[in-house]
């Protein structure tokens, strides 16, 4: 059953919980309508006795008047009785037919045994001159037998309550009315014919012991008021004569002659009205009562189904409205239930009584707040913050515990991430090269310190595409399209640009990039590093310049050469004209050509020392010579190249220098050409020779276009030249100053410069004194370990 009931569907379950009780309630209500109709049935059932009774006693009436005029039409033979007769015969015969009509089952087939059936025949005999004795007998035999169908009392329960007296007393005056008949009639019998009274008063007794008997009852029975009414009649009316002369006869036992049998029979018959009028009285009474009980049970009954069917109507609609707000709450609960289960939070759920639905309405409430605790705490741990406090709902609460266990799993693994990401932070800020890192998004979301340093810009400047500011616009859009083109293929790249130093000037930068993958293999951007390839760059681009100058420094001799030698050729091939003019054209021409073989061997000994330098088999053969000397031959023999420039020399040094005498004769000639060169509106050079015990310095100083500050160190790098519209004027490699600062180098001196941009140049190289080792030849790198 129980299981049964479980599987049944809500809307069911709450139908029966609506259906059972109505139906018991239907039940009961027809039960106790059922009963109820009993009731009025039984009270209907009283009724029809009482009518009945009146019925009764209607014709016990009608055939005590029959009787008296059917007795005194026996004992006279006087027919002047007969209409008299003949009414009451009708009056009996209606009263018989009322109470044939009642139809009730009591009174089936009563005239069988009150002997009204021989009534016809026996109103025959009367008629036929029948004796007045058996007339009498007849009638009072019958009278007698219909009193008994006299309503027999119900008993006094609490329906007949209310007539209960007016019955008895109606029943007790029913019997006196019935014995004061016999008596009465006996009586007019004993005053008409005047015979057998002291016989007859005899027979008599017994009856009026009877009546009187009844009468004691009746008092005894009587309530007060009905009492009080029967004395009054006792005493007020016919009655009292006629008791009074029954009881004055009883106790004399002789009949007097106060009355004549018809005065007797008129008042007593009228002492007899007054007492049937009575009965007549409290039988209508009772009825009237018993109507009204009746009326009123019915009515109670019609009322209470009514009442029954409003309370029906109200209990049915109650619990169906009840259950509808049980269904309907229960619905609420359950789609809240299945959106929280659905994931949802959130959820409105109503607030109920504190019952079964209100604890399970506060109980879905409290799920939905603890998912939305932990939601809120998984988000913040997923959001990073591993402080956020975590409390299981109960030991047994797997979801909150294992959170918790996830929280500090996090936190240990985030933290051992972080420790991993600070040694890359500190390794990639402490590598001497610049690094960046980008995202799958291309966009950088590192740099480090190396980075940040060269650019001095901050972090949040540079990361995104903020990096993109650091880059020159010439090289932007390659660089860009580089990156971009190598991200979406996820190939490596190298490439080269300028980016913007902290001082603003744009250096060159060698830039390496590698996709970076995760350990499942997902790739997660770029990684690269930079390192500034600027000199590299510069030097780059001057040994182009110094390629494009080399050729074009050495097609101009050798151009000019070829023109000298076909013009010499053309003359020895011939011509007349030419020869006779070949002195004129000749010695030029050859001094041409010398000049521009002398300039070209010069070119060529420049880049074969270049060369040497480079392969290390540049060599220093050390001599003993004067320095002195080898100025003033350095001087000869650059006045011959520029015959329009003056050269003083002062000298303050007297000794001898163990040195390469060619090397540094290669260094004077250098400086007097550059001072020469690079002093376009000038013509005087100044040389001084210095020296004590330990070194000498030699200065040469011109009053030329001089070198700006940031070049002066410069210039001795190999294929520097100082840019700018002066300088670019003058042909040259850029290595002489390079060889010339490589010499002194290894000769362990020095060679720097001093000067003002416009305002002249004065070169100082030092060498030291080395004391004499017996003229031995040293290699460079015998030089270099000497040295060291
Ligand atoms: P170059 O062959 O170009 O002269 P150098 O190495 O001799 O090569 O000189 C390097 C550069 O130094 C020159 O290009 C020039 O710009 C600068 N320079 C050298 N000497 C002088 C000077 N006396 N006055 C001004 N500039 C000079």
């Amino acid at each position: 059953m129980n299981k049964f009931l479980k599987r049944l569907p809500l809307p069911l379950k709450l139908l029966l919980l609506i259906l059972l009780p109505l139906a018991l309630i239907i039940y009961l209500t027809i039960k106790i309508y059922n009963e109820k109709s009993d009731k009025a049935e039984l009270l209907h059932g009283y009724l029809n006795r009482i009518n009945q009774s009146a019925i009764v006693s209607d014709l016990i009436t009608n055939l005590q008047a029959e009787r008296r005029a059917s007795y005194a039409f026996a004992l006279k033979r006087d027919s002047s009785y007969k209409p008299e007769i003949d009414s009451y015969r009708r009056a009996t015969d209606e009263a018989i037919r009322n109470l044939e009509n009642l139809k009730v089952t009591t009174l089936i087939n009563f005239k069988g045994y009150t002997f009204l059936d021989s009534l016809q025949s026996a109103r025959r005999k009367i008629d036929n001159g029948w004796v007045a004795d058996l007339v009498m007998h007849y009638y009072t035999t019958s009278i007698f037998r219909l009193n008994t169908l006299h309503l027999v009392s119900a008993g006094n329960n609490k329906y007949l309550n209310p007539v209960f007296d007016a019955l008895t007393v109606e029943k007790i005056l029913n019997e006196m009315v019935s014995y004061l008949g016999i008596i009465r009639a006996n009586f007019y019998n004993a005053l008409y014919t005047k015979k057998n009274n002291i016989a007859m008063l005899y027979g008599l007794m017994g009856t009026y012991d009877v009546f009187k008997s009844y009468e004691r009852e009746l008092l005894i029975k009587a309530s007060p008021e009905m009492a009080a009414r029967y004395t009054e009649i006792r005493n007020k009316t016919e009655v009292k004569p006629t008791l009074d002369y029954l009881e004055h006869t009883f106790k004399k036992f002789s009949f007097d002659t106060i009355y004549a049998a018809e005065d007797w029979w008129k008042m007593s018959e009228r002492a007899t009205f007054r007492l049937r009028d009575y009965k007549n009285e409290l039988l209508n009474s009772a009825r009237l009562k018993m109507d009204a009980v009746y009326a009123s049970e019915k009515q109670s009954r019609n009322e209470l189904i009514i009442l029954l069917i409003i309370a029906l109507v109200i209990v049915f609609s109650w619990m169906i409205y009840t259950s509808r707000i049980i269904s309907t709450m229960l619905n609420d609960l359950g789609r809240a239930a299945q959106k929280i289960a659905a994931g949802h939070t959130n959820v409105p759920i109503p607030e109920y009584s504190k019952d079964v639905l209100g604890n399970l309405s506060a109980s879905i409430r409290n799920i939905d707040e603890k998912n939305i605790t932990l939601a809120k705490t998984a988000d913040a741990i997923g959001k990073g913050n591993f402080n956020v406090p975590v409390e299981p709902r109960s030991e047994k609460d797997m979801l909150g515990n294992a959170i918790l266990q996830m929280r500090n799993n996090l936190r240990e693994f985030t933290m051992e991430i972080e420790k991993t990401h600070e040694n890359f932070r500190l390794v990639a800020d402490a590598a001497p090269v610049m690094i960046w890192m980008s995202g799958t998004n291309k966009l950088c979301n590192f740099f480090n310190k190396g980075w940040l340093n060269f650019t001095g810009r901050s972090l949040a400047d540079e990361l995104g595409d903020g990096w993109i500011e650091d880059i020159h616009p010439d090289d932007l859009d390659r660089c860009v399209q580089t990156y971009s083109s190598s991200f979406d293929q996820r190939c490596d790249f190298y490439m080269e640009y300028r980016m913007r130093r902290k001082d603003g000037e744009y250096r060159w930068i060698g830039d390496s990039g590698i996709p970076r993958y995760s350990p499942d293999g997902a790739f997660d951007g770029y990684i690269g590093a930079c390192t500034e390839i600027h000199e590299m760059k510069l030097y780059e681009q001057r040994k182009d310049d110094f390629i494009i100058m080399a050729s074009h420094e050495l097609n101009t001799p050798v151009t000019s050469i070829k023109g000298h030698v076909q013009l010499l050729q053309s003359i020895y091939e011939g011509d007349d004209k030419k020869i006779s003019d070949s002195k004129v054209i000749v010695r030029p021409s050859l001094q041409s050509i010398s000049k521009q073989v002398s300039k070209l061997t010069w070119l060529i000994s420049e880049l074969l020392d270049l060369s040497k330098i480079e392969t290390g088999k540049f060599e220093l053969y050390k001599t003993k010579f004067d320095p002195a000397a080898l100025v003033e031959e350095a001087i000869q023999e650059v006045k011959h190249l520029a015959p329009g420039h003056t050269f003083t020399m002062r000298n303050g040094f007297t000794g001898v220098l163990y040195a390469d005498k060619e090397r540094i004769a290669q260094v004077l000639l250098n400086l007097f050409t550059n001072a020469i060169k690079y002093s376009p509106g000038a013509n005087h050079i100044e040389i001084s020779l210095q020296g004590n015990h330990e070194h000498i310095s030699v200065s040469i100083k011109d009053e030329g276009i001089g070198i700006d500050k940031k070049d002066q160190q410069k210039i001795f790098e190999r294929f520097y030249r100082v840019e700018g519209k002066s300088e670019q004027t003058y042909p040259g490699f850029g290595i002489g100053l390079f060889i010339a600062s490589e010499i002194i180098r290894r000769h362990q001196g020095t060679l720097g410069v001093e000067s003002e941009k416009g305002k002249g140049a004065v070169f100082t190289f030092t060498l030291p004194l080395i004391k004499n080792d017996g003229n031995k030849l040293l290699t460079d790198t015998e030089s270099v370990l000497a040295d060291n």
